[in-house]
């Protein structure tokens, strides 16, 4: 504003320096005029009157200011005050000795561009015909403005010394209360009442843009409410790759650092593979990845973001997905292991069958072949059994309708004595004992879980050995529960395999397993048909002294 005002300031004053000057050469130059004309016409008075006077000898002792020329009515110079009159041409013609000869005076001026001169003529008819001519010469405009030019600059100097000083001190007294004016709150100035009203609109729009970034930062705050509660990651890049907004979940798979709003997503120490995705994204399609980081399983999906037409930026959602990763790998695995099992059985079958028909089979085996066939068939249906309950468990496709209230002690005796003949076939003693204690359940279901048990307690016993059973109170969470204990003095289980036992198909003796048609898959229906009742499952063992399973079980009122 400073700088506006002096430059304002020296432009008026350089323009009525220049007017004025203008003004007043020309004003001095038409004075000049009349003043020189007047002048020569009092000189010629004087002259003419010496003449008549004295006659010719008047000009002996004469001193003219100015020049005086005496011509005859011819033309020809009888005097003249500048010249000898002998050298002097005729001055017949000249217009002002022509207009005094006929009107008896006349006055003109003539210019000389090589002089830059301007000569001023008064021409006087005298008694006897003769003319008395009187002239003077006066410097031109330009020749007069050059001659002022050295004073005026002086002037001009000095006028635009003083301008400036006092521009800067206008400036300073108008811009001082200006630049004092706090724009959060406008308060009026009693100087400048003209700009009340823009105060006022200055008040009004502080007030509108207090409001907005008020909704602004609600917006901001439910946006990062929203985000950082997410379990999924969550980035939002312009499109120059630059970080707008990232939570806390996307940190984990974007190096863990801080992403400050504005960095650049490279400062970042991930995978490139995430690099490549954005890119992706930002070029207009949608990208998808899987990435496996510190044991945990990341989806990232990366998106363009179309604002106006135009790619704006690219959004990225990082979801972890461990577990549905670890339960598709499980499930691959039990598929295989499934199919393994089923194999053995199959060639056995096939083969045996295959052999009997292409009577390749001494008659007296037949029976034997027989038998055997029908054992592996036997063990290819326990295996399909324990499969289909197995993934009955998984899909939880047990309805809840399914449950009422169960009998334990009941379904351990019938459990027992159904395998009373398997246990006697080893030689073992098979007992049981307990109280009168209900649970709520699937009855086939417990039956087969504690099935599962006491066939294991007689298949992993010596022979001659003791398997017991028994119905107790025991407590789970801190409320009382129900506990079916099986002990038995068998071979015992390891620590490092206790803990893998309730593994589908994991088994410490295989071939003791495979022997007595064990399937590989009877814990892991304990495990699930206790999970499924709300109940658990554990395991004591001393190796080589025998073991002892509890499967607990959320007790039901006898009054229900
Ligand atoms: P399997 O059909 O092979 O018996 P299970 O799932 O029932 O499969 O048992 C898994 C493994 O746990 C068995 O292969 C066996 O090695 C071990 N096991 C189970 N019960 C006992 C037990 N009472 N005593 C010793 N080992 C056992």
């Amino acid at each position: 504003m400073t700088g506006k005002i002096l430059r304002i300031s020296y432009l008026v004053a350089i323009s009525a320096l220049l007017a004025s000057a203008l003004l007043f050469f020309g004003v001095m130059y038409r004075d000049y005029e009349d003043g020189a004309f007047a002048r020569l016409r009092a000189e010629a008075a004087a002259i003419a009157q010496g003449l008549g006077a004295v006659g010719s000898d008047y000009f002996d002792s004469f001193a003219p200011d100015d020049r005086v020329t005496w011509i005859a009515a011819n033309g020809t110079v009888l005097y003249d005050s500048a010249a000898p009159a002998q050298l002097l041409e005729s001055h017949a013609g000249r217009e002002e000795i022509d207009q005094a000869l006929q009107t008896g005076e006349a006055q003109t001026s003539r210019y000389s561009k090589t002089l830059l001169q301007r000569t001023f003529y008064y021409a006087k008819l005298l008694e006897g015909g003769t003319v008395l001519r009187v002239s003077c010469t006066q410097n031109s405009l330009p020749a007069m403005i050059l001659m002022l030019l050295t004073p005026f600059l002086w002037v001009a100097t000095l006028v635009l010394i003083l301008c400036g000083v006092l521009s800067y001190r206008l400036a300073r007294q108008i811009t001082k209360p200006l630049n004092a004016i706090n724009p959060d709150n406008p308060a009026p100035l009693p100087s400048y009442p003209e700009l009340t009203p823009l105060f006022d609109k200055l008040r009004e729009q502080n007030r509108t843009i207090g409001k907005q970034m008020n909704e602004l930062q609600l917006r901001q705050r439910e946006f990062t409410a929203i985000t950082e509660n997410m379990r999924e990651g969550f980035l939002l890049v312009d499109c120059k790759m630059h970080v707008l907004s990232s939570n806390h979940s996307a940190l984990e798979v974007l190096g863990g650092r801080e992403l400050k709003p504005g960095c650049l997503l490279y400062d970042a120490e991930c995978s490139q593979e995430i690099f490549d995705a954005v890119d992706t994204a930002l070029s207009g399609s949608h990208a998808e990845l899987l990435l496996t980081i510190d044991e945990t399983s990341w989806q990232v999906l990366a998106n363009p973001v179309v604002a106006s037409g135009q790619v704006a930026g690219a959004v990225v959602l990082f979801m972890d997905v461990t577990e549905r990763e670890q339960r598709e790998r499980l499930r691959r695995e039990f598929s295989a292991n499934v199919s393994h099992e089923m194999k053995t059985p199959l060639q056995v079958i096939s083969g045996s069958a295959e052999m009997i028909a292409s009577g390749l089979v001494d008659p007296d085996d037949i029976g034997e072949f027989g038998r055997r066939i029908y054992l592996e068939s036997q063990r290819l249906r326990a295996l399909i059994n324990d499969v289909l309950t197995l993934s009955r468990l998984d899909e939880s496709s047990f309805a809840s309708a399914e449950r009422v209230p169960v009998d334990m002690l009941e379904l351990v005796q019938r459990t027992c004595e159904r395998l009373r003949p398997l246990a006697r076939g080893h030689g073992i003693e098979l007992g049981f004992s307990g109280a009168d204690l209900h649970t709520l359940g699937n009855e086939a279901l417990l039956e087969q879980a504690v099935s599962n048990l006491v066939e294991n307690g007689i298949r992993y016993s010596d022979d001659g050995g003791t398997v017991n059973v028994r119905v107790e109170i025991d407590e789970m969470s801190g409320e009382p529960c129900i506990a079916v204990r099986v002990s038995d003095d068998g071979i015992g289980i390891s620590e490092q395999d206790r803990e893998k036992i309730f593994e589908r198909f994991y088994r410490t003796e295989k071939s003791r397993s495979k022997e007595t048609g064990g399937t590989g898959l009877g814990l892991a229906i304990v495990k699930h048909a206790a999970l499924y009742h709300g109940g658990d499952i554990e395991v004591e063992s001393v190796l080589g002294a025998g073991s002892t399973f509890t499967l607990r079980l959320p007790l039901e009122p006898l009054d229900c």
